[in-house]
């Protein structure tokens, strides 16, 4: 009988996992799954304690499912990638695998990593399968006419839905329950990794692939034109909140899209619904960046000459924004939100992402790592291109003289603060028409406040930046 691996990494998930399904396809063989926890890795990749708990958390979710399908989950850990070839060559030995079944990642260390692993079990005789699974369609196949990666989202866009229009990727079922029958889960019971984990709202985001696929549904019965008009307004319900079951692939993109066209069959064509499709392009556009330019992956802007911006070493602006205590109350109640739940409403990243670079000059790298520390969603593509956006040091980003100013944001997005006041219990009693320059409505009525005055002035950010970036593109001219 042949032994079939397959090594879950981020696709935590028995329905539509390629990999899965390839390795269930010969009813003879015998199956069995492997995850491998890398703590020393993950903190190098400032991996969130939170997202650390929802894997495990996914683990246990998707061990139950396994052992119901006759396919026992393996649970083992090392420090780092390069440990992690040798424990996989041995695990291979030990089980006497025969093939190797994968999902691609496309982060530079995950792929040198796969290809070390390729190299190694080839030499022991183990055919070793690769799958791009994790996306809807693969890193170079949407290409311009030159046979280039697209370096503008619109035309990527436009190129992509062409290419769905031509075939839709297919979603594939769970496998098969194997021929033994179900296994119980204490033949390969697991002991926890070693990573910090902190806990996370179940309410929001309840663990495992049922709670993902119900989700979806419930977003996807709303009424179409509810995205558009509701997804910038952080006060509201409007977002999907899917991106963490998207981030650890407990959620493929592709049951999002089958499951979108189900229930709006002209989704590619009605510009209402295809709104949030385009949103779920986005993702795929940074994910095709990244394979294109894996110096994104190593934190190099996109742009070059941004690279000559003097950031400012500032610690105690970077410590402020950090806590939500910078005196601006939409980016401190974003702020607030990230540090309590890991997850940030879109509209807010960019403010306080905006905030961060344009009004506090920071390097957007020092953004980077501690959205990534948070984030229970954090995935290196979307979150750099999230940056790079935001700092205009990416590909179609904003122009550098874009500046958020971030009391208009808030009055815009958050027009009456029910967000700001959720968030921020010390402005309760700040009536609306101020509840974006708290400190006025206390000057004027001479109340105190418990709440810090901004850290900067917000024109005067403005110019120092416009500054330090024009003096950078003059570098280079
Ligand atoms: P929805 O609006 O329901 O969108 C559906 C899905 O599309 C999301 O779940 C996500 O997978 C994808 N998506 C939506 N917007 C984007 C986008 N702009 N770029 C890429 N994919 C997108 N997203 C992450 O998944 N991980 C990150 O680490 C991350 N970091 C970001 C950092 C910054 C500075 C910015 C501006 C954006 C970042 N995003 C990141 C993108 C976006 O903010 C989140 O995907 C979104 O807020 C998740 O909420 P949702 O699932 O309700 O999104």
């Amino acid at each position: 009988m042949t032994t079939h691996l397959v090594w879950l990494r981020n696709d935590l998930r028995i329905n539509d996992n390629y990999a899965l399904h390839a390795a269930c396809r010969s009813a003879d063989a015998r199956v069995i799954a492997l995850f491998i926890a890398t703590p020393g890795q993950w903190a190098q990749h400032h991996m969130a304690p939170k997202q650390a708990e929802f894997i495990w958390q996914s683990l246990l979710d998707v061990q139950q499912s396994l052992a119901k399908k006759g396919i026992p989950l393996h649970l083992a850990e090392c420090d780092d990638f390069t440990a992690s070839v040798a424990l996989l060559q041995e695990f291979c030995k030990e089980q006497r695998v025969d093939r190797l079944f994968y999902n691609y990642q496309y982060e530079v260390n995950e792929r040198q990593r796969d290809a070390a692993v390729e190299r190694t079990l080839f030499d022991q005789k183990v055919m070793v399968q690769g799958f791009d699974d994790s996306l809807l369609l693969p890193p170079g196949s949407v290409l311009t006419g030159n046979r280039e990666m697209y370096k503008v989202f619109t035309p990527f866009s436009r190129a992509f839905v062409k290419r769905l229009h031509e075939g839709l990727p297919e979603c594939l079922p769970a496998p098969d329950v194997r021929e033994g029958g179900a296994i119980a889960t204490n033949d390969s019971p697991f002991k926890a990794f070693d990573y910090p984990r902190e806990e996370v709202d179940a309410r929001l985001f309840p663990v495992g692939e049922q709670a993902a696929i119900a989700r979806l549904r419930e977003f996807c019965q709303q009424p179409v034109t509810q995205y558009p008009e509701l997804r910038d307004l952080p006060a509201r319900d409007g977002t999907s909140r899917l991106s963490v079951y998207l981030a650890t692939g407990v959620l493929s993109p592709r049951q999002c899209l089958h499951r979108l066209l189900k229930q709006h069959p002209r989704g590619l064509e009605d510009p209402q619904v295809f709104v949030w499709l385009n949103e779920l392009i986005w993702r795929e556009f940074y994910r095709h960046l990244l394979v294109a330019w894996p110096s994104l992956c190593r934190h190099q802007p996109f742009t070059r000459w941004t690279r000559g911006v003097k950031w400012r070493d500032d610690e105690r602006g970077l410590l402020a924004w950090q806590q939500g205590k910078t005196g601006y109350p939409i980016v401190d109640a974003a702020m607030r939100q990230l540090n309590s739940l890991g997850w940030m409403h879109n509209r807010l990243r960019m403010i306080t992402a905006s905030f961060l670079v344009k009004d506090l000059l920071i390097d957007w790298r020092e953004g980077e790592r501690y959205f990534m520390s948070q984030l229970l969603d954090g995935d290196l593509a979307a979150n750099n291109g999230g940056w790079q956006w935001a700092a205009s040091t990416g590909t179609d980003a904003a122009p550098y003289f874009r500046i958020f100013n971030p009391t208009t944001q808030g009055e815009r997005f958050d027009k009456t603060g029910e967000f700001i006041r959720h968030w921020l219990p010390e402005l309760r009693a700040v009536p609306e028409k101020y509840i974006h320059q708290p400190h006025e409505w206390a000057k004027k009525n001479q109340q105190s406040l418990d709440y810090p005055l901004p850290i900067v002035e917000h024109k005067h950010a403005r110019q120092q930046t416009l500054d330090a970036f024009e003096a950078a593109r003059k570098q280079t001219d």
